[in-house]
């Protein structure tokens, strides 16, 4: 199979197109074509000569995410399930502004991408970990979920086929961007797919690719406490946000399996060293499950670890999910939650769930398409 051109840096373009003897301004002009007018095929590229694009079809695929099923409607949470050219599937869930997420007065649109097919971690409240881990995602396959999302946003808009509900065809290329923020934290742990993750995030991140500061960029992760320090030392200022969901040992491991390796004092020491190297508040997220890790006597070992690391806490009430046996706590008990740690100083929100009844949780519509699929076949 070819290499995809969207996998590629730069850098590498600029050193392949002097191997074949191209002028350096053609590297722009590519790119250009790739990331803000989103092309779709090599033929579209008119500015770029015929014998160039011959040389880029022969010597790479330039693939885009086929759109499989979409859920929600305009202006709320939409979840797209693409089908990736191996036919695997993943989630892409587009968030409309929502400026309690994550801090930023400016949010309008979020995007929240995934790393995996599939997730190794087996974290007890999560869909994506349910039928184990498949592959990483390359990291054309990371960019196209936000070039694949504007396509679709930018056709829709156009047609009306949103409205309608239906897949839109190739849209025009343009240049408007709908993405503002970005958050790793749908299917896979992002970390576990640290260099591909990171490639992507450059594209993503560069004028040139997909001109999302990455302050506005936010890598979630389960608690992989040695790429968190690596991460630590990447000249970029990613947002980190931890899957924490339990303030002690106990607790988070009845929910996180991946604590026994990195238990609680690690984490928070790797956490520690993000915070002092980046100068960055981390976000500190806690689904909180009924009956699990909803007790009071959390928020004080849970207040305990915001106030020295400096970071806010995100409460989500969980998202009851096909196949795993918890619940959802009363409004009442997630208020008292709430309210409990910030009396205890801590900078916290609750999320007045958006796209509960979409299979928002992260995994659920992939799960639910390829059971589907399976009692068909
Ligand atoms: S929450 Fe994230 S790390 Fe945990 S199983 Fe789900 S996808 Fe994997």
């Amino acid at each position: 199979m070819l290499p995809d051109i969207k996998s590629l840096t730069r850098e590498e373009l600029e050193r392949q197109f002097k191997t074949w003897n191209e002028p350096a301004y053609r590297v722009p002009q590519l790119l250009d074509w790739l990331y803000a007018r989103r092309a779709t095929g090599w033929d579209a590229m008119s500015n770029l000569p015929k014998s160039l694009r011959e040389k880029l079809r022969e010597n790479f695929s330039l693939h885009t995410l086929e759109l499989a099923r979409k859920q929600g409607a305009a202006d709320t949470t939409q979840k797209f399930l693409w089908r990736l050219a191996d036919g695997q599937f993943i989630e892409t869930v587009l968030i409309p502004a929502n400026p309690a997420l994550y801090g930023e007065a400016s949010d309008r649109h979020t995007l929240c991408l995934s790393t995996q097919v599939g997730c190794a971690y087996g974290c007890k409240f999560c869909a994506s970990g349910l039928d184990g881990w498949k592959r990483n995602l390359e990291p054309h396959e990371i960019i196209e979920q936000v070039l694949a999302v504007e396509r679709w946003k930018n056709a829709a808009r156009g047609t009306g086929h949103e409205a309608q509900g239906q897949a839109a065809p190739s849209p025009k290329p343009t240049a408007s961007r709908l993405v503002d923020n970005l958050v790793i934290m749908g299917m896979g742990e992002p970390l576990a797919n640290y260099e591909n993750l990171l490639k992507a995030l450059k594209t993503l991140n560069a004028p040139w690719g997909g001109g999302i500061g990455a302050r506005k960029i936010t890598i979630s992760t389960s608690g992989l406490a040695p790429q968190i320090r690596r991460l630590a030392n990447e000249p970029m200022q990613f947002r980190l946000a931890i899957s924490l969901h339990g303030a002690t040992d106990a607790v988070r491991e009845r929910i996180m399996p991946v604590n026994k390796k990195y238990p609680l004092t690690e984490l928070v020491a790797a956490c520690d060293d993000y915070q002092k190297l980046k100068g960055r508040m981390i976000t500190l997220e806690f689904i909180l499950i009924a009956g699990v890790n909803d007790a009071l006597a959390q928020t004080r070992p849970l207040a305990v670890l915001a106030n020295r690391l400096y970071a806010k806490v995100n409460l989500i009430p969980y998202n009851p999910v096909d196949g795993l046996p918890w619940q959802r706590p009363s409004e009442e008990v997630c208020e008292g939650f709430l309210a409990a740690l910030e009396k205890l100083g801590v900078t916290a929100t609750l999320r007045r769930e958006k796209g509960g009844d979409i299979d928002a949780a992260c995994g659920q519509l992939r799960l639910k398409t390829e059971r589907e699929l399976a009692s068909t076949t």
